[in-house]
């Protein structure tokens, strides 16, 4: 008897998680994005590592914004990755990575605020990737109880990406 009123009080807690989880309140990274410009590469090997990630190929300079609101948590320049952004979203449930940018935008500071479609930063080839394909390179982490920025369970953005461009239209 116990057990079902305690099933029947947390059931709709996780329920109300699960619906207000950020992931399914993204906006697309990239405005004007079409379901074209998407490829699913997170189980692709990419310079000897699982991808893991979205590469979303377009021009240099193109603005990118953020995909929820949240925190910056960290702006880091990373051999690989470049010029990058760290974003947790507000609970801190998840982290939004962007890398590969060409520069930050104006102001852009870490423990700074930003609502989600802001504009954070700009599409370039920093790090690893091919001057002549500039691209972001967009990952999502399911962080841990530490909340770590550099750690955390990589969840595809692909479909969730799909979703958001079908959601923009
Ligand atoms: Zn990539």
């Amino acid at each position: 008897m116990r057990l079902c009123v305690c099933i029947a009080v947390l059931f709709p807690v996780f329920l109300a998680v699960g619906v207000t989880s950020s992931i399914f309140e993204m906006i697309p990274p990239i405005s004007g994005l079409a379901l074209a410009d998407l490829r699913d590469t997170f189980e692709e090997v990419h310079n000897g590592h699982r991808h893991e990630a979205i590469d979303i190929m377009e021009p240099r300079g193109t603005r990118v914004h953020a995909v929820v609101s949240g925190t910056i948590r960290k702006l880091f320049l990373s051999k690989p990755g470049g010029s990058t952004i760290y974003q947790f979203d507000e609970p801190g449930v998840y982290c939004y990575y962007y890398a590969h940018l060409d520069g930050y935008v104006k102001g852009l500071r870490e423990g700074m605020r930003v609502e989600r479609g802001d504009v954070i930063g700009f599409v370039g080839s920093t790090g690893n990737a091919n001057e002549r394909a500039p691209h972001l390179h967009f990952e999502i982490h399911e962080l841990g109880p530490e909340k770590l920025w550099w750690q955390g369970k990589a969840v595809n953005p692909y479909p969730l990406l799909v979703d958001t461009v079908k959601r923009a239209r």
